[in-house]
């Protein structure tokens, strides 16, 4: 590993003040950043990152949901080296094509299980998860066109659901603070509630029950809309930048019911739960839902370098082929040889390592147990994962589920002793989740709860001392 030396203040402060200077950076309060200073990560390795001061941190959200083969494979490094040396650029426009993309459209077409007895045949690629859904936007309206309903148009999808964040991906996407900046969504997008169980169950109300009431939402809402001006419904199998909410197992054969009865097609959003995060190659084998679209990026190159796409299914691809002649649609890296170079080592490393296969049988199991065993914890509500997401609830009252006072921003404030404590973890309103690399050992696992621990007791002293103060005032 290549570790560079830990910072001195002096310089440490130096990169803080150009970042704040001169970088936008996405998602961030900008006075807040100039404020405090960002913190600077330099190097990583394995299941770890370290920071300009030196702290080695255990990264239980992959980077962003990404680095599923942990930091510093060799492998991955080889392959883009090779490829820039051969090739590092053609382009797949104008009836040319590069082998490592073809290769992987091969391969991915492969690894993805026919559903309802049709095989995903072919392979969109792009750079990033929020172009793949754009790309679903105008492939799911051209396939509709040519099938001689024009006015199928509207995609219904989830609130608090992330698609992404170019102007279609964002309008897709269900968070309110999105779309409150710059006349979002776009018009032909609408959405229905997120099966989140502990914010919108009934009193009295199995998981069971609320699952199958959560997915008769997108029947009401194909019906008030006219089913015949339905096109398509998006969702992720597990929502991911939501707050990791795991929707009760009722749910998504509902959906697959209802998509099925009014004949719109259904796309997986499978950019974070693919690739072995669930436990499975495709997050619809976890789930037994059969998609027409699956967007993947993150995980396919564990992050190395941006890759992103749309798997299509044969239902989709013939009428798109046989009757559509040209689409006119890509960019100018879609199927680039060396992200797909760098993907087929990827792919080589989760299949020779069976992490898929080991999440499901072994590390997942291994982590829900681990995980649930918080709940012990005076601050947390409930904990539970999928796979290699998780996510708990910090909450005031743990029998009621009572939670903190918004303004305190107790998710804030656990994050931040996170950081102290030697692990990141990521804070959604008062939801702290994870997405561990999927090279966790048990081990790794055991350190990771253990810090988590430390900052779950932090954050307690923390608010008990902040309520203490507000009581005597
Ligand atoms: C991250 C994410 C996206 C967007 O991917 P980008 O590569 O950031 O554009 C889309 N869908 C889901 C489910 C995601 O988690």
């Amino acid at each position: 590993m290549n570790a560079p030396l830990p910072l001195t203040d002096t310089q440490l402060r130096e990169v803080q003040a150009l970042d704040a200077a001169h970088f936008l950076h996405p998602f961030t309060d900008h006075q807040a950043l100039a404020r405090r200073g960002a913190r600077l990560i330099t190097h990583a390795h394995g299941v770890h990152i370290w920071d300009a001061r030196g702290q080695r941190i255990i990264d239980a959200m992959s980077g962003l949901w990404c680095v599923n083969v942990g930091y510093g494979r060799q492998a991955l490094a080889d392959a883009a080296y090779r490829q820039m040396m051969t090739l590092p650029y053609y382009n797949a426009f104008f009836q040319t094509t590069t082998e490592p993309a073809v290769r992987l459209a091969a391969r991915l077409c492969e690894l993805a299980p026919p559903v309802g007895g049709r095989a995903f045949t072919h392979v969109f690629f792009t750079s990033s998860g929020s172009e793949a859904n754009d790309t679903n936007v105008r492939l799911v309206r051209r396939y509709w066109d040519l099938m001689g309903q024009p006015q199928r148009k509207i995609i219904i999808s989830r609130r608090n659901a992330y698609h992404g964040s170019t102007v279609a991906a964002a309008s897709l996407s269900g968070m309110a603070a999105m779309h409150a900046q710059g006349d979002l969504p776009i018009p032909g997008i609408v959405h229905i509630e997120q099966p989140h169980y502990w914010a919108l169950r009934h009193e009295g109300e199995t998981p069971a029950d609320f699952g199958r009431r959560a997915a008769r939402w997108l029947e009401d809402k194909i019906l008030e809309l006219g089913p015949e001006r339905v096109a398509a419904f998006i969702g992720e199998p597990v929502q991911g930048a939501g707050g990791v909410i795991i929707p009760p197992e009722t749910y998504w054969p509902e959906i697959q019911r209802i998509v099925e009865r009014y004949g719109i097609l259904f796309i997986s959003d499978e950019v974070i739960c693919a690739f072995g995060r669930l436990g499975h190659w495709f997050a619809y084998e976890r789930f037994g839902t059969q998609p027409d679209l699956v967007t993947f990026a993150k995980g396919v190159t564990s992050g190395y370098v941006p890759l992103g796409g749309v798997l299509v299914n044969e239902r989709i691809a013939r009428v798109l082929i046989e009757r559509g002649g040209e689409f006119n649609h890509g960019y100018t890296y879609s199927g680039h040889p060396v992200a797909c170079a760098v993907a087929l080592a990827n792919l080589d490393i989760l299949e020779a390592e069976a992490l898929p296969q080991r999440v499901r049988d072994d590390t997942g199991p291994y982590l829900a147990r681990r995980f649930a065993e918080l709940t012990d914890h005076p601050l947390v509500g409930v904990a539970e994962s999928c796979g290699f997401v998780a996510g708990l609830m910090l909450v005031r009252d743990k029998a009621t589920l009572q939670p903190w006072p918004e303004a305190w921003e107790v998710g804030m404030i656990c994050r931040a002793h996170c950081f102290d404590s030697g692990v990141v973890m990521r804070a959604v309103g008062d939801r702290m989740i994870i997405a561990p690399p999927l090279v966790m050992t048990r081990a790794d696992i055991d350190a990771m709860i253990a810090c988590i621990r430390t900052a779950l007791d932090k954050t307690w002293a923390e608010v008990q001392q902040k309520a203490a103060a507000m009581h005597s005032k």
